[in-house]
């Protein structure tokens, strides 16, 4: 037996070099083993015979191997090996590619559960690559795990399986029985073993329903509690200064709707306790602007501004855009990312302490404990989904004369109030509902690959206008495990390079380059040096280059509807009409329709909900909760409210949660708070 706060390297089969990648992970220990949920199942306990498996989704066949080709050099680096298989009824065909040892380990003779998608012409069934398993009758829901290279769904599944048998302590259950019984909620130890292998769906059901309870518990006990502590907190004390000065640094004049929501924080500013706003406005509606000019005016009474953005990319746009604005009204801005070198990472951090630094733009680089502040009046965070809420409130801690900053938070992801509560914590709306005058709506239309080089020509036309353009892939470069048919960035930047656009100049931009190469593309974009560029979601967020009119997004479908409207977001931002190209063969896809149809961020957002349900419209990734595992799961929105309540409940009775019942709910609430932050 061993505990959960074990080494993984305990478990048979783990050694130093696997526990390497479990670390890739943020897998440590037995017990974050346990809570590295799948991500699917696949369904073994109804298998397909061949001849009726279905071409719309994958499925699960038993059959035998009756034979093995050797294999084919197809061209180099890319090698095929076909292996016949039976259920003794009909024949099918599984190609491979580039799989030797994969296709080594199939036997003949022997019978496999295959899962795939099936292909083929009439009766005929072919299938690309798929998973198998040796035949266990045993074998009802086989999880799959999120994976990292060098680890399968099979190791994992079989690690966690000894995890399980080993672990000791997993019979104590945070949740009280009371809590338990209360919610209907299975407990702990079985939810955990049927989370990995369910025996039945009703199981799984339970499973989840449990565990995405206890951490929506969790994250609202922590909410509740930083709550009460930031209202006992006096608030950066600032008075009313005459704005004028900062009116004077734009050529254009506010939206009424900006104007109303500098208002409503300037007048937070000035009381007593500290402001926890929500400032939410759809793509270009100008929240960047609101922003500053809380800057300013926290500046003028003396605090400092941290302004926090969730890439490198964006945090040194905003950097740039904000140090050429306020050098005019004598405030100096500073830039503080990871990729610094550490002497001047040390050189920005000494002028923070010092207070030579005003505003401070940055990555999540601003949490580090050795950021310290001589004067934190205000801690902005931009497109603030994408930081979890620990990491939020790592930042407003760091009062300087135990003061608490004023916190806002910039959003274009519309969230119901329960959400928003959830993610943010209690706090106050101010909405965007108003674009800056003279913006056209950017025209979208959709058309499938064929109709490519049609478009190329529609780009070029636009470049020889001067503007600029974007090409978006869904991948960095073509790899030996990317899904077929997928553009990516690398392949299409040399290919229009020197194919189709070989008189102009043609960028590259992904999340693999280094900052400095990255900082480098984005600035020659931005004058204008580079003319067309190839990028992947990295310039999902933020990226504002006026200029560019055209943006063309290759395989749509594999795009969120509210992840293409801010990818579109990208264009339109300037005087000339604008454009956005979706590439992808599903042409009657409804998703991508109603894109085609709308500018409305709010209207796409709540299309997306309902096309999609909650689940996977509030994922993970979107919110980036990074303690909410199972978030991606949230189906159902009435256990949103039931764990709000059970943790104002537990609250009301015992603030600090000091009673002996609430021992392991406290540990786990803290330890959320503390690994969380990281
Ligand atoms: P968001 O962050 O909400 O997507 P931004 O703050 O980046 O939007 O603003 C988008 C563009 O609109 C920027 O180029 C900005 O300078 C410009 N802009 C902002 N407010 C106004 C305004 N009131 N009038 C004209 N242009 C504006
Ligand atoms: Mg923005």
């Amino acid at each position: 037996m061993a505990a959960l706060s074990t080494n993984i390297q305990y478990l048979k089969g783990v050694g130093e070099k696997r526990a390497q990648l479990y670390g890739k992970l943020g897998i440590f220990t037995i017990g974050d083993l346990l809570e590295y949920y799948p991500r699917d199942y696949i369904d073994f306990s109804h298998p397909f015979p061949i001849a009726h498996a279905p071409f719309d989704r994958p499925c699960a066949i038993r059959a035998k191997v009756s034979a093995k080709s050797p294999e084919q050099r197809i061209r180099r680096g890319l090698s095929l090996f076909k292996v016949l298989v039976t259920d003794g009824q009909s024949d099918m065909l599984i190609t491979f590619f580039n799989a030797k040892y994969t296709v080594s380990s199939l036997k003949e003779e022997q019978v496999y559960l295959f899962y795939g998608k099936a292909a083929g012409k009439f009766g005929r069934r072919e299938m690309a690559s798929p998973l198998f398993f040796p035949d266990d009758p045993n074998l009802s829901f086989s999880p799959v795990y999120p994976l990292t290279e060098g680890l399968s769904s099979k190791i994992i599944a079989a690690n966690v399986r000894q995890a399980l048998d080993t672990a000791e302590g997993l019979d104590c259950d945070p949740l009280p029985d009371t809590l338990r019984e209360a919610n209907d909620l299975c407990s702990r130890k079985d939810a955990l073993g049927n989370i990995h292998f369910p025996v039945d769906e009703r199981a799984l059901v339970r499973a989840r329903r449990r565990l995405i309870f206890e951490e929506l518990l969790y994250l609202n006990l922590a909410l509740g509690q930083a709550k009460r502590a930031s209202q006992k907190e006096p608030a950066a004390l600032m008075k009313p200064v005459p704005m004028q000065g900062f009116y004077s640094l734009f050529p254009f004049s506010l939206t009424g709707a900006q104007q109303r929501a500098i208002n409503d924080c300037l007048t937070d500013f000035c009381r007593a306790a500290p402001m926890n706003r929500l400032l939410q406005g759809d793509v270009g509606s100008g929240k960047t602007m609101v922003a500053a000019a809380c800057a300013y005016f926290s500046a003028q009474n003396g605090y400092q501004t941290a302004m926090m953005a969730p890439t490198e990319i964006l945090a040194f746009q905003h950097y740039q855009t904000w140090s050429r604005l306020f050098q005019n009204a004598g405030i100096s801005v500073g830039f503080l990312s990871g990729s610094l070198t550490a002497a001047a990472k040390r050189q920005i951090k000494e002028q923070l302490a010092a207070g030579e630094i005003q505003i401070i733009v940055g990555t999540h680089a601003l949490l580090q404990d050795s950021v310290l502040f001589q004067r934190l009046g205000l801690v902005i965070t931009d497109e603030q989904h994408r930081f979890g809420v620990s990491q939020r409130m790592a930042l407003t801690q760091k009062t300087p004369d135990g003061q608490f900053p004023h916190v806002l938070v910039m959003s274009a992801t519309p969230i119901p109030r329960t959400l928003a509560f959830m993610i943010y914590g209690d706090l106050d709306l101010s909405i965007l509902d108003e674009m800056p005058k003279g913006r056209r709506p950017v025209k979208t239309y959709l058309i499938d690959p064929p109709k490519r080089a049609r478009a190329y020509g529609f780009i070029r036309k636009h470049l020889d206008m001067g503007e600029q353009a974007y090409i978006v892939c869904p991948l960095v470069e073509q790899g030996e495990n990317s899904p077929e048919g997928l553009e990516a960035a690398v392949e299409e930047a040399r290919y229009l390079a020197e194919r189709v656009f070989s008189d102009y100049a043609v960028g590259i931009l992904h999340g693999r380059m280094k900052s400095a190469e990255k900082e480098q593309v984005m600035a020659d974009f931005q004058n204008g040096k580079i003319r067309l560029l190839v990028a992947t979601t990295v310039i999902e967020v933020g990226v504002d280059v006026p200029n560019a009119t055209v943006m063309m997004i290759q395989n749509a479908e594999r795009f969120g509807l509210s992840q293409l409207h801010q990818l579109r977001g990208r264009v339109g931002r300037g005087r000339c009409e604008s454009f956005c190209i979706l590439v992808s063969r599903q042409t009657d896809s409804p998703r991508l329709r109603a894109i085609c149809k709308t500018n409305d961020g709010f209207r796409v957002a709540e299309e997306d909900l309902r096309l999609r349900g909650p689940g996977d419209f509030f994922g993970l990734r979107q919110h980036g909760l990074p303690t909410m595992k199972l978030a991606g799961l949230l189906e159902d929105m009435t256990l949103v409210e039931q764990a709000r309540s059970a943790a104002m409940n537990i609250l009301r009775s015992d603030p600090a949660l000091q009673l002996s019942e609430h021992n392991e709910l406290k540990k786990r609430v803290e330890q959320m708070l503390t690994t969380a932050g990281a």
